[in-house]
């Protein structure tokens, strides 16, 4: 399996960092995706940190729309030439906030929109974060990012069966997490249903939004067996199917066969 949306640099891990990637690997995740954004700008390295230090861990880079006003012209200079690494697999996550709003709004579009066109440049899918900003999220994509035909991830895809298509219709695969886990989600869980196989993924988000059992507690990529059963389940399939096919997806995408 692959997890493939975690925050392993996260400070959480600080304690216990080998032994939670230990537990992954026992646990059948063969690769983990570490989110790059870190602290924000100037440090742009937190997941290629990690992925040059532990052979199952891949990376992005990007600047999250958290901290869209630490970014500066530096700051793209930097990203173009991380995204040459040959361990970072996208440029994310990026999008918009407008349930925390750390960033004014203008600047967090702006960012956005600016790493789209590097991403874009450098052939890179993206990973996108978007939270109560679901419009202006789907109008940015569609002007900015469709033309490149590139396609990405929607992380912690939490939306309706109706975001969900467009969303397809954008290229996006959907990564569903713990949310789908949780009671009281059956718009998402409809959503997880309907999609195509073909452009499922899954991820943790770890430390952040545990799957039950677990809910409420550090979140960590081992866990993520019980969104891949929970996916199944919704779906009447196997794990091992959920599994697989998860991990074709992810593959095809970030090689682009
Ligand atoms: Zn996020
Ligand atoms: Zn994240």
């Amino acid at each position: 399996m692959i997890d493939s949306h975690c925050h392993l640099d996260n400070p959480q891990f600080d304690p216990d960092r080998a032994a939670v990637i230990d537990r992954a690997l026992s646990a059948g995740i063969e690769r983990m995706v570490v989110i790059g954004t870190g602290e924000g700008p100037p440090d742009l390295e937190a997941g290629i940190r990690l992925a040059d230090a532990h052979e199952p861990i891949y990376a992005t880079v990007g600047v999250h729309p958290h901290d869209a006003s630490k970014a500066t012209p530096e700051t793209y200079k930097h990203l173009r030439e991380l995204l040459k690494h040959p361990k970072v697999i996208a440029l994310g996550e990026i999008g918009l906030d407008y349930h925390y709003d750390h960033s004014p709004r203008e600047a967090q579009r702006e960012v956005f929109l600016e790493q789209m066109l590097i991403a874009g440049e450098a052939r890179k899918p993206i990973v996108i974060h978007t939270r109560e900003a679901w419009e202006d999220t789907i109008a940015l994509l569609e002007v900015y990012w469709r033309p490149y035909g590139l396609g990405g991830i929607m992380h912690c895809f939490s939306g309706s069966p109706e975001q969900a298509k467009l969303c397809l219709d954008l290229g996006f695969h959907l990564s569903f997490g713990g949310i789908i886990t949780f009671p009281k989600s059956s718009a998402v869980q409809e959503a997880a249903r309907q999609a195509p196989a073909n452009r499922i993924l899954i991820e943790t988000d770890a430390p952040y939004l545990a799957p039950v059992p677990h809910r409420g507690k550090r979140n960590e990529p081992a866990f993520i067996t019980d969104t891949a059963r929970k996916l199944a389940e919704i779906r009447g399939v196997t794990p091992e199917e959920i599994a697989r096919a998860t991990k074709e997806n992810y593959l095809q995408l970030v090689t682009g066969t």
